[in-house]
């Protein structure tokens, strides 16, 4: 049994403020600062891939790390753990679970309080992802955000506190299982999505724009005119249910004709509804106008299947069908 460790950077290695910037802890460091993981006695295969803050990861770096894990499942890791900045942890962990292969674990952490700091959780976050990557019992589940003891599914998880350790949540389902005194206990075993065909290449992401809008009161529109001559897709985060002001309904409409215009919720959690409202500019009345409903998928998630679509060419048809396993 071995686990593969990947590193890049976050709160979890800072080591302080140097002269010219932030001193990183490397993941051996990291391991090192965690007595319970040499009681694991699973070896940690250490690759420090990043040091970064997480707002600087892209796609094509994640997808990078995903290439390198699957060589470490082939080479007998029976997980895989990446510590990262937690402001991206959410969508980087629905990123890996979109393209990922295998059976085996692959868990994402991070630590809200850094090494310097009274009561860092890194390391008990760090400990408790390794023990959910060796856990046959954590198989077959895809991308895994383990934080604060609790394992989250990532087509679920977001990260609702700005500081607090109890960032991790998800919403519309709860966590899927705790990990208590060591052991990894699985509550719910959510079935697996179909994933996207293939990895988007790096080019073909550069190529692909994707707009991410959220409507706010008294929404001019402004800048969704033109949109569709210099973006590929756009992702409408809508009031409530999926609603937005009758002015801008055929704006929509109009987008919708030249490119995906996807309907997701700013609300934070609860589904896109089809039938209740119908009203210009209503849930009911976009879905006609062509939008897609994004179900409860949440819109920074939303916005990247739909650039991972676009950038693997998905005909409309496959398209929509992927957003609907999300209903
Ligand atoms: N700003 C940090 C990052 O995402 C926050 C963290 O690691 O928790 O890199």
């Amino acid at each position: 049994m071995s686990v593969a460790l990947f590193t890049l950077g976050g709160t979890i290695s800072m080591a302080g403020r140097t002269a010219d910037g932030v001193a990183r802890l490397t993941g051996a460091d990291l391991a090192d600062a965690v007595p319970g993981l040499a009681a694991l006695g699973v070896p940690l295969d250490v690759q420090d891939v990043e040091a970064v803050p997480s707002a600087n990861l892209t796609m094509t770096k994640i997808l990078d790390v995903v290439d390198a894990a699957s060589k470490a499942i082939s080479t007998g890791a029976t997980g895989i753990v990446v510590t990262q900045g937690t402001d991206t942890l959410e969508e980087t962990a629905f990123l890996v679970d979109l393209v990922w292969p295998h059976a085996n674990p692959f868990v994402l952490t991070g630590a809200m309080r850094n090494p310097t700091l009274a009561s860092p959780d890194g390391p008990a976050n760090l400990l408790a992802a390794a023990q959910v990557a060796c856990s046959p019992a954590a198989r077959d589940l895809g991308a895994l955000v383990v934080f604060n003891d609790q394992i989250h599914a990532a087509r679920w998880v977001r990260k609702t506190h700005s500081t607090s350790t109890a960032t991790f949540a998800s919403p519309n389902a709860g966590p899927i299982g705790h990990v208590v005194e060591d052991r990894v206990r699985i509550l719910s075993r959510p079935p697996r999505l179909d994933g996207v065909p293939g990895r988007a290449e790096a080019a073909a992401l550069e190529a692909t724009k994707v707009a991410l809008y959220t409507i706010t009161l008294d929404d001019d529109g402004l800048l969704l005119h033109g949109l569709a001559d210099t973006h590929q897709g756009l992702v409408v985060a809508g009031y409530g249910a999926g609603h937005v002001p009758s002015a801008l309904a055929p704006v929509l409409g109009d987008l919708a004709e030249r490119i995906p215009v996807v309907l997701t919720s700013r609300t934070g959690a609860g589904s896109i509804l089809r039938n209740t409202y119908s009203s210009i500019g209503s849930e009911s009345d976009l879905l006609n106008r062509g939008l897609i409903d994004a179900g409860f998928l949440d819109p920074h998630k939303a916005r990247l299947l739909l650039r991972h679509l676009l950038a693997t060419s998905t005909p409309q048809p496959d398209l929509s069908a992927t957003f609907a396993q999300h209903h």
